[in-house]
């Protein structure tokens, strides 16, 4: 199987060039060349989550990885449990959130670190990347401890939550984190930097575990498929996913174009709405992103949309049919909140939005599954402020909640970052 750089199709690379490098030339995406239909779907879906999940992704990756290699990161990475719950007669919520960032982050992340720690052999590695939040808590426990790759995360000093930098700046060993005494745009600047310093980029074996890597994507198709094999035989639900930058919904279309059963797709987004305005107008028309109570999906240029069209376009996806997108409003996210918890389901605002635009768009006929992206205590503050009582913590952040913040300081300045990487 070959990966293309769909703004460069001349560049073709193998499934592991394409997790090394991250990005194509003229910082084009990575994509499957071809995505061929799986036979014997329902025996497929009779399987357990990990040799499903291994056969699934030896299908897309190719010969590039043995099963026997694949089995093993894929044990090692998807090792938490993945609920299905029945919220309503009609609705299911796929809980993502039980690994260890408390977030479907770690499905990709872990999968990615995974591979990484295999195609290296012993070459050293600096994974370097920028945080809001989210993704600096799923690399750096997905990096932990592994040998061979050193990884630093920055984050805007202060603008992360308290627990947020708990989860992933008290871990020491391989894991450095540096406060940033600036906003998040500072720190994925200083990112930008350091990638554009090519002789930086050879010492260190930079690599940025970002989330348009293709091999985050992959591992996300696994678990659509897992919602259908917890399903009823031969249904065929409808998908909400709380979306940012559309790497799930991406993940999603995938899963259906090598034969997964599923009605169609709904992509939920905040205030922050290119794409359901996209999709209605044909228009790109971004706008300046807005700060709303999902705050994980305020991205106004969602980076892999080019993967939506490439799927439409390159490989025949009907995307008008299969596809739509509706943007919720912080009031109806507090509503989808509150409405939830009355049914007996605390969800995070995220989760939250994705059932809102599923229970306003689902047919009585129809069966839908919503995505839960990140575990409620991770919003607390929100939820407690929005349902007037206190949410308890989970053990996990219970037991970081007390550890101490191994974090460096440092101005926005790429000269004193470029000494700190070097420095080790
Ligand atoms: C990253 C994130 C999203 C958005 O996912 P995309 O794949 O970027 O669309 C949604 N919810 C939570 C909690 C996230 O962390």
């Amino acid at each position: 199987m070959q990966y293309i750089n769909i703004s460069h199709t001349e560049q073709k690379v193998t499934f592991p060039q394409a997790v090394v490098t991250g990005l194509g030339k003229g910082q084009g995406l990575f994509f499957p060349e071809q995505l061929v239909p799986l036979e014997g779907v329902q025996a497929l879906l009779e399987m357990d989550f990990v040799s499903r999940s291994t056969i699934l992704l030896q299908h897309l990756v190719g010969d590039a990885m043995t099963a026997d290699v694949l089995q093993g990161c894929v044990e090692k990475a998807f090792d938490f449990p993945l609920p299905l719950v029945a919220v309503s007669k009609q609705v299911h919520a796929l809980e993502l959130f039980h690994g260890p960032s408390l977030a479907f982050k770690d499905f990709g992340a872990r999968f990615m670190a995974q591979c990484l720690a295999g195609f290296n052999a012993g070459r050293q590695t600096t994974i370097l990347t920028a945080t809001s939040g989210d993704t600096g808590a799923a690399v750096a426990l997905a990096f932990y401890d592994q040998p061979g790759i050193d990884v630093v995360v920055l984050y805007p000093q202060g603008k992360v939550t308290p627990l947020q930098e708990k989860l992933f700046c008290t871990l020491g060993s391989n894991i450095r984190t540096v406060a940033i005494k600036d906003d998040f745009d500072a720190c994925q600047q200083l990112v930008k930097r350091s990638f554009d310093d090519l002789a930086l980029v050879k010492m260190l074996g930079l690599n940025s575990a970002n989330s348009i890597n293709v091999a985050r994507l992959l591992a996300q198709v696994c678990y659509y498929f897992e919602a259908v094999a917890r399903l009823p035989q031969g249904t065929e639900p409808v998908f909400s996913v709380p979306s940012g930058n559309f790497g799930n919904v991406t993940a999603g279309l995938i899963a259906h174009a090598i034969g997964l059963p599923m009605k169609r797709m709904i992509a939920a987004t905040n205030r922050n709405d290119t794409v359901p305005r996209f999709l209605d107008s044909g228009i790109w028309a971004p706008r300046p992103t807005v700060a709303t109570l999902t705050n994980a999906m305020d991205i106004s240029l969602p980076n892999n949309f080019p993967r939506v069209l490439e799927l439409e376009q390159r490989h025949g996806l009907p995307l008008r049919d299969l596809l739509t997108s509706f943007a919720i409003s912080d009031a109806d996210t507090s509503g989808a909140i509150r409405a939830l918890d009355a049914q007996g389901y605390l969800a995070d605002p995220h989760s939250a939005l994705a059932w809102k635009a599923l229970s306003t768009n689902l047919d009585e006929s129809e069966t839908g599954v919503f995505l839960c992206t990140a575990h409620p205590a991770k919003f607390r503050e929100t939820l407690e402020h929005t349902l007037k009582r206190s949410v308890p913590l989970p053990a996990a952040l219970e037991q970081v909640s007390e550890k101490e913040i191994l974090s460096s300081e440092m101005p926005a300045d790429f000269k004193l970052l470029r000494e700190f990487l070097l420095k080790k």
